[in-house]
């Protein structure tokens, strides 16, 4: 329990932070209508948007008419490009460098490939290293940059200082990677895990979407997933809330996990394990498809989207293995339904651009549960476009959070 009283300095910070949020969320507005939305008096909100916009963060549009005797109201905005959040995305073997204005729009962004288990420190210098040369090559003076955002695969601490495990893109474990970028690039960090910082993207885009609660899931090579809770997002006592691709589904004899465990979900279910399953039951008989697809090539060549494409031509061996896959994953997100009844299931990933697989699983999932469970189960509308942004993000929505207030 927190005692904690306000000082002056914090409740600016906390209006601040409210009239940005509210005009990132319902766009620009009068004066009136954004005391009205924030509760506050007209005086109040006076001040408050003359000291934004002498800081810059927020300008005067176009008139509006207020209906009332002709009287005529200035539109109060947010100035997007007063300032740019930086990003750092740590994925298995590949990273991805952005930068974007405060609403979230591109500046720029840059793939560059890593090894496995990369070694910590030397990643964040190679990495550090070419950001603050994009910077350069795209004119962006430092005093523009709000901070650099940080997402990582895997186990990040609570706090979103250290790397507790990435499971296999860096090497070391426990590693306090938020305060090396801090002390490389000379930017204030936040870190948090990828599959959270891609849900909490989502959310800053869809802006006033966010009431209810809402499960993220992502199938890249494994599956990850997050969870909002009335529109936070929830990380549990050690910050691995929602780490679904680890329930342990087989006790004994399952195959190793890169998490160091074996028989967990992500082992069977994942577009990784559908296609691993399927190179090692490639047979004329088994999967007849299949077999003559690969009759002239190296089965290693095989991506998901063959098996899926098999599957859905009558092809029952594929099927089988892709049937096994989704009744697995289902069980898990069903578990999910009952346990957090989330208003909305949002899918993420190039699997779901699939259609088959698509309509595979929703309607594994809408068997078993009943009526009384309303969820909307969508692919998400940023489908495969938030890599990019979802770093940056993290940035722009702590410098709200903190009134746009910069230590
Ligand atoms: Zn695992």
């Amino acid at each position: 329990m927190s005692y904690k009283g306000d000082n002056l300095m914090s409740v600016k910070r906390t209006n601040r932070s409210a009239a940005l949020r509210a005009l990132h969320e319902k766009g620009a507005m009068s004066r009136k209508r954004l005391a009205e939305s924030m509760n506050l008096t007209p005086a109040a909100i006076t001040k408050i948007v003359a000291e934004m916009i002498h800081d810059g963060l927020l300008s005067e549009g176009e008139m509006l008419s207020s209906g009332g005797a002709g009287r005529r109201e200035i539109l109060i905005g947010i100035n997007a490009k007063k300032a740019c959040g930086l990003g750092v995305l740590i994925n298995l073997r590949q990273a991805i460098l952005s930068a974007t204005w405060l609403d979230g729009s591109v500046i720029f962004a840059e793939e560059i490939p890593l090894e496995a288990n990369a070694a910590s420190e030397e990643t964040a210098k190679l990495l550090s290293r070419r950001l603050l040369e994009l910077i350069e090559e795209n004119e962006i003076p430092r005093e523009q940059v709000i901070g650099l955002g940080i997402a990582v695969r895997g186990i990040t601490s609570a706090d979103g200082r250290t790397v507790r495990n990435s499971f296999g893109a860096l090497a070391e474990t426990d590693y306090p990677l938020c305060a090396l970028f801090e002390e490389l690039t000379g930017f204030h960090c936040v870190m948090e895990n990828n599959v959270r910082s891609l849900l909490a993207a989502q959310m800053f885009l869809s802006r006033d979407e966010n009431e209810g609660s809402q499960f993220f899931l992502r199938c890249g090579h494994g599956i990850g997933a997050a969870l909002s809770i009335d529109g936070k997002i929830w990380h549990g006592v050690t910050a691995q809330c929602a780490e679904i691709g680890h329930i342990p589904v087989i006790r004994r004899g399952g195959k190793p996990c890169h998490c160091g465990k074996s028989g967990c979900l992500e082992t069977i279910a994942s577009p990784g394990a559908i296609r691993e399953e399927a190179i090692s039951g490639l047979s004329a008989e088994g999967t007849p498809l299949l077999w003559r697809a690969f009759q002239d090539r190296d089965p290693k060549e095989m991506r998901v989207f063959d098996v899926l494409t098999a599957a859905s031509n009558g092809d029952a061996g594929a099927s089988a293995i892709v049937d096994q896959a989704i009744q697995a994953l289902g069980m898990a997100i069903k578990a999910l339904i009952y346990l957090v009844d989330p208003g909305k299931i949002i899918l993420y990933g190039s699997l779901f651009e699939d259609p088959y697989y698509l309509s595979r699983l929703s309607s594994e999932l809408q068997e078993g549960v009943d009526l009384r469970h309303d969820v909307a189960i969508e692919k998400s509308q940023y489908n495969l476009q938030l890599e990019d942004k979802a770093a940056c993000l993290l940035a722009v929505q702590d410098f709200m959070e903190n009134g746009g207030i910069q230590e």
